[in-house]
Order: structure tokens, then sequence, then C-alpha cells
């Protein structure tokens, strides 16, 4: 995405048939605010932005190519606490299908994208590729929880138990009863 360039909003509602046939770049930004599912999932922040190219390919397949990237703030799953901005890029590659028949037919490296009228909601598009991107489960890369609970359960505790204070004491006693 080049910089300086305009920051043009992009459409929800297209027509990808015709964007694909008149190879139409679609260049700008989408507002996270215009994503429900996707701020479901994450906090993004600031907006998505979107760099694809609707066009017709050698098999005369009608095809979104680019990129999609936004920037999140995710949850670690050992703290749950809020990690660092991370960027989430979707590399798109999508034929535009009528219907389930057709998309089973499409090379492993294409997902479809069905759209079945002539309109479709490109949003829903740009939030599906992005929620694909998404990490299963996101941690910091530093040890962010207390390490006595890390080690709760473990061996170590086991030893600590032995060298308990008092149990030293009893055997302290035993010593002195035997002695005498
Ligand atoms: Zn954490």
């Amino acid at each position: 995405m080049s910089e300086g360039a305009p920051i043009k909003r992009l459409p929800k509602q297209v027509e990808p048939r015709k964007l694909a046939y008149n190879q139409v770049k679609f260049s700008g930004v989408v507002k996270t605010e215009d994503l429900p599912r996707l701020a479901k999932a994450a906090q993004f922040t600031g907006d998505v932005r979107v760099c694809l190219e609707f066009r017709v390919d050698e098999q005369g397949r009608r095809i979104v190519k680019g990129d999609i990237e936004g920037n999140a703030k995710l949850e670690c799953q050992r703290c749950l606490q809020a990690m660092d901005e991370q960027l989430i890029q979707a590399s798109v590659s999508v034929a535009i299908v009528w219907e389930e028949d057709e998309a089973k037919q499409l090379p492993r490296d294409i997902d479809p994208w069905i759209v079945g009228e002539d309109e479709a909601d490109f949003y829903a598009l740009v939030e599906e590729e992005l929620l694909l991107n998404l990490p299963v489960a996101a941690y910091h890369d530093y040890v962010c929880i207390d390490e006595e609970l890390l080690s709760h359960g473990s061996g170590e505790e086991q030893e600590v138990e032995r060298k308990n204070p008092f149990s030293v004491l009893a055997s302290m006693k035993n010593q002195t009863k035997r002695d005498k």
C-alpha cells in the first residue's frame, strides 16, 4: 500500500462480477465499526486496510486477490490481560462462485466467495478473511503470571512438604528419646 495515497472508504455493497470484469482495484479502508463480527472476536484499532484486485483469470474465473490487514489487541490466554497491538494480515485469493457445487470444483489454493446474486456484502468478505487469520490462542512471549502458580502441583511442592519445620522437630524429639 503506497504512502500518501488518498485513503478511500470502501463500499459495503458491491457487484463483484462486474468489478472483476472491469478489473477494478480496491485500495482503501474499512472502518472497524462496520465490522461487528470481527469486533466480537478481537479488539481492532484503527481502520482495516484493503488492497485487492478484481479480475478474470486465465481459466475464466472471476477472482479477487490481494491483502487485507489490521491491528488488533488480543487477550493473552494465560493471564487474560491485553497484549501489545499485533498486525493481522490476510492474503486473499478467492473466486466468485454462484453456489456450493461450483465452490467444490475450485483448486485448493482458491477459496470460494459464494455470491448468488449480482450484489454482495464486501464487508462480510473482509471480516471472514481477517477472522481466518486471527491466532487461535495468543500468549505473552514472557512469563506473565506468577511462577508459583505455574508450578502448582508439581514435584517441587512435595519437596517443600518433606522439609516442613514441624516434621524436622518431630524427628529431633524422636532422636532425643532414643538418646536417653
Ligand atoms: Zn499473559
